[in-house]
C-alpha cells in the first residue's frame, strides 16, 4: 500500500512517541481529530498501526517487514545482476580453475563459438574433474559442465523473487541471466549472473536506501 504524505507523517509520529492518542497526533500536526480519523482508520486496517482503547496508537514493526519483503520481491533481475564470467566451452578445466580464482567467483558459464550459453561449471564440477585426473590442461570444460537443456536460467525481466525460488528449488548457487535469442531452440545470450550473494545484497541495499533497517530490540 502506498501511503500518503500525511499518513507517513502520522507513522513517524507514532514511531517516535507511541503509544499516543489520536488527539495528541492531531495536535502535533495542527489538524483536528476528525480530519485525521480516516487516515488513522486506514493505517490501522492496513496493519501499520495498532490501537488499544484508552492507551492509544502504537507502531507495528511487522507490517514494515511485510512491506520490505514485498518490495524486494518486485525488484527486476536486470537491475541487480552481476557481470557474468564466461569461458569458451573448448577451454580446458585447468584454465577454468585459474579463471575461477582470478575472477573470485563460484561459477563460470560456458559459451559456444557464437557466444551463446552452452554450460555451467561450478566449483564442485571442477573438484570432481580434478580428482584422479592429472591432465586437466587437455580436458575441455564441455565434458564436465552441466549443459542445455538442464541449465536453469533467469530472464533479465523476471523478479528477484523468481530468481530466489529457482536457486532454492534447484539447490544451486547461481543463475545465468539471459536474453532469449531463439526460445524454441533454447538459444540464449548470457548477460549477467544472479547469485545468493546478489540477492542478500539487494535485500540489505533496499533496507538501507529506504531507511527501513529493522532495529533489533
Ligand atoms: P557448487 O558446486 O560450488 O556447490 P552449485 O551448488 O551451484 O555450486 O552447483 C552444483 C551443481 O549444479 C553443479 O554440478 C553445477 O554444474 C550445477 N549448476 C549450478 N548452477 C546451475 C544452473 N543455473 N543450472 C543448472 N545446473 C547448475
Amino acid at each position: 500500500m502506498k501511503l500518503s504524505k500525511r499518513q507517513q507523517e502520522i507513522l513517524e509520529i507514532v514511531k517516535e512517541d507511541g503509544p499516543i492518542t489520536g488527539k495528541q497526533i492531531a495536535e502535533k500536526l495542527s489538524l483536528t481529530r476528525a480530519t485525521l480519523r480516516p487516515d488513522l482508520a486506514i493505517l490501522t486496517m492496513a496493519g501499520n498501526l495498532d490501537a488499544k482503547p484508552r492507551v492509544g496508537y502504537f507502531y507495528n514493526p511487522q507490517s514494515e517487514a511485510r512491506q520490505n519483503a514485498a518490495s524486494l520481491a518486485k525488484q527486476i533481475v536486470n537491475n541487480y545482476k552481476a557481470h557474468p564470467i564466461v569461458v569458451q566451452k573448448s577451454a580446458s578445466v585447468y584454465d577454468a580453475i585459474v579463471q575461477i580464482f582470478l575472477e573470485d567467483v563460484g561459477t563460470l558459464y560456458a559459451v559456444d563459438k557464437d557466444g551463446l550459453l552452452a554450460g555451467v561449471i561450478s566449483r564442485k564440477d571442477l573438484l570432481r574433474a580434478a580428482i584422479g585426473n592429472n591432465n586437466l590442461e587437455e580436458l575441455p570444460v564441455s565434458v564436465i559442465m552441466t549443459r542445455m537443456p538442464n541449465i536453469v536460467t533467469v530472464q533479465y525481466n523476471e523478479t528477484l523473487l523468481d530468481a530466489a525460488k529457482k536457486l532454492i528449488h534447484n539447490h544451486i548457487d547461481s543463475l545465468p541471466v539471459v536474453r532469449e535469442v531463439d526460445g524454441e531452440n533454447q538459444l540464449y545470450e548470457v548477460i549477467g549472473r544472479i547469485t545468493k550473494t546478489t540477492i542478500t545484497r539487494a535485500y540489505v541495499e533496499l533496507l538501507e536506501t529506504e531507511g527501513l533497517e529493522v532495529k533489533l530490540l
